[in-house]
């Protein structure tokens, strides 16, 4: 799948549109769960939501290391921890741009597997940043809009907005 940058006017629109929920869970959303995985370990990302390949849709995936990548459908926070970290993020939608900012240091999610089964997760550290930057995505959310005015602006100023 074509990932999706900031860098194109076109692609940038759908990165900031807010995605829909997924009203069925079925034989194309896991086939959509298993190129987005794909997808993500060839850019070798941590995370990747539907938005950054061009589709409008509630799921994103995510795989840290060796462990098994997951796959988070229709997801809703429902917990952070008052304490925050700080922690230096990227985005595949904004190569090679890195930023520092505070997020949550701890998170409740719950969401729907590619079975279709509902479950709730307990993540702190890099789990829950990457959950949270990657549920931003489906509220068409940039890692830049949590940086100042003045970092945000140096960093679009690397992009040439081609088409
Ligand atoms: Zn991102």
């Amino acid at each position: 799948m074509e990932i999706y940058t900031i860098g194109f006017e076109n692609q940038l629109k759908i990165l900031r549109q807010k995605a829909l929920p997924i009203e069925n869970i079925n034989d194309r959303t896991i086939k959509l769960a298993e190129d987005m995985i794909a997808t993500m370990i060839e850019a070798k990302g941590i995370g990747l939501a539907a938005p950054q390949v061009g589709i409008g849709e509630r799921i994103f995936t995510v795989k840290i290391g060796e462990d098994a990548p997951l796959i988070f459908i229709n997801p809703e926070i429902t917990f952070t921890s008052a304490k925050l970290s700080t922690y230096e993020e990227g985005c595949l939608s904004i190569p090679e741009q890195y930023a520092e900012l505070e997020r949550p240091q701890a998170i409740q999610i719950q969401a729907w597997n590619n079975r279709g089964r509902a479950f709730n997760l307990e993540a702190t550290g890099l789990l829950a940043r990457v959950i949270q930057h990657e549920l931003d995505h489906l509220d068409g959310i940039l890692f830049i809009d949590h940086i100042s005015k003045q970092k945000r602006n140096r960093i679009l100023g690397k992009f040439i907005f081609a088409s």
